[in-house]
């Protein structure tokens, strides 16, 4: 019977070798892939996301899927202004990660593309030059890289809008399969956009809100609007223009926590283009900032930087901008969801009074305790959230008009699938012709 049992044996090696030769001689032994790097050079700091894609199936029905990023140490770009060297140099910790984790053989294939938004557009308007210095050490340090880079550029608002709803509705794979979409509301720094397809819209009423997309045969007539100054940054920066309007030495702050004291700047306060002719005639040099933490009358100062009082289209957002009725489910994401998700109310089916309680109660907890609570929170956060919180709500329901129903409607992410909500990947889909079908009369925005 031993003799039996070695046959058995050797047969059984016998049949599992010959299954495994034939399942691997179906399987290509190394599975290739295709990279591309975004750079996102936001207002407040700048990252950077790795996207890879089966290279075989690049054109239609490979998912692209972020696989790394990269926070780059210190502030935006644009805060380099007056040292343009250093905002190259910041990038070079991330682009060594990058070179790592793309694999050796494909550098010089993938494609690297640096998009800038408002902080950049800001200093644009404020000092060209010094725009233009801060683009030239940027090229300079990434070109250094093995990547094929192909050029660093301002986004218009309305790519920024567009591409981050092209990324939101990719990753829900509502493109290919011609679903409803979602739309995308997206709060940075410096500016804050909304994109949405609503049926009454038909790009007529407001041509220069409309961006039109022919997408895995799909016709798409899209709605989107970027608001500049309306970012968290900036927008604390106009309610505090409210407040400090008579150039007073203290101001007792609505939207700042009771017992938070800090002395501030004028000139830092009123740097920003956002703000810069309504600088205070004979104002001291600084002023004490002291929180009241008091969550209605901060909507209260929060609702005057918003204009309502002309609309020449049949409805307006604010600031007499058109938008048409609000149509569908929505992400948030970005300084949205940072700060939601920091007061526990990325859920969207609270009730809204339940959500202004919670606001309120929030910005009552006097400073010295939410600072014991949160040991861990950056403290240049931490003493925003109240603010941060009343701007979202009052940006979501006086500016665009969500109501308690329709708040339901929004979620807030930050990944969807892995990948990072946001416009990165929706422009480099756009640059490199991952979507097929765009329509004839809207070729891909160039990027350079
Ligand atoms: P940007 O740099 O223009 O993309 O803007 C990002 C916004 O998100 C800025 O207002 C930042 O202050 C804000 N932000 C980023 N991370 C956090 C965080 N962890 N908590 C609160 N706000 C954040």
């Amino acid at each position: 019977w031993p003799v039996t049992i070695i046959i058995i044996v050797i047969g059984v090696i016998a049949i599992v070798a010959l299954v495994t030769v034939a399942v691997l001689q179906n399987m290509p032994l190394s599975q290739k892939y295709k990279y591309g790097i975004v750079l996102d050079a936001g207002s407040s700091h700048t990252a950077l996301y790795i996207y890879e894609w089966p290279a075989e199936k690049d054109n239609n029905t490979g998912r692209v899927e972020q696989t790394h990023s990269c926070k780059v140490k210190g502030p935006g770009i644009s805060s380099y202004a007056s040292d343009p060297w250093k905002a190259g140099e910041s990038l070079k910790e991330c682009m060594k990660e990058a070179e790592m984790k793309v694999p050796g053989k494909r550098h010089h294939e993938t494609p690297l593309y640096l998009g800038a938004t408002a902080g950049m557009r800001l200093l644009n308007m404020e000092n060209g030059s010094a725009s233009d210095q801060v683009f030239q050490a940027v090229e300079g340090a990434l070109q250094k890289f093995p990547f094929s880079f192909q050029g660093a550029r301002i986004l218009s608002g309305q790519e920024e809008g567009a591409f981050g709803w092209v990324t939101v509705n990719y990753l829900d794979d509502r493109l290919k399969q011609g679903l409803e979409t979602t739309g995308a509301l997206d709060l940075g720094g410096a500016s804050t956009q909304i994109s949405f397809v609503s049926s009454n819209y038909n790009g007529s009423e407001s041509p220069s809100n409309s961006v039109t997309f022919r997408l895995y045969g799909n016709n798409y007539n899209l709605y989107t609007h970027s608001f500049l100054c309306y970012g968290k940054d900036q927008a604390m920066k106009l309610m505090l223009a409210q407040q400090t309007k008579s150039g007073p030495e203290t101001i007792l702050d609505p939207c700042f926590h009771p017992g938070y004291n800090e002395t501030k700047s004028y000139s830092d306060l009123y740097n920003s283009p956002c703000v810069s002719n309504r600088k205070p005639q004979g104002a001291p040099a600084t002023f004490t900032h002291m929180g009241r933490g008091n969550f209605q009358q901060c909507q209260e100062v929060v609702k005057k930087v918003f204009d309502f009082t002309s609309c020449k289209y049949s409805q307006c957002s604010f600031n007499g901008v058109f938008q048409p009725l609000l149509q569908g489910p929505f992400g948030a994401f970005s300084a949205y969801y940072f700060v939601m998700n920091f007061l526990n109310l990325t859920n969207t089916s609270i009730p809204l009074d339940a959500v202004r309680q919670k606001i309120k109660d929030y910005c009552a907890t006097p400073w010295k305790q939410v600072m014991a609570q949160h040991p861990d929170v950056k403290v240049n956060y931490l003493q925003e959230y109240c603010f941060g919180a009343t701007y979202i709500l009052t940006l979501l329901t006086e500016g665009y008009n969500f109501t308690s129903e329709s708040y339901s409607n929004i979620k807030f992410i930050k990944k969807i699938k892995g990948s990072d909500a946001g416009w990165t990947l929706g422009y480099m889909l756009n640059l490199t012709n991952m979507i097929p079908a765009e329509a004839p009369d809207t070729p891909p925005l160039p990027h350079a």
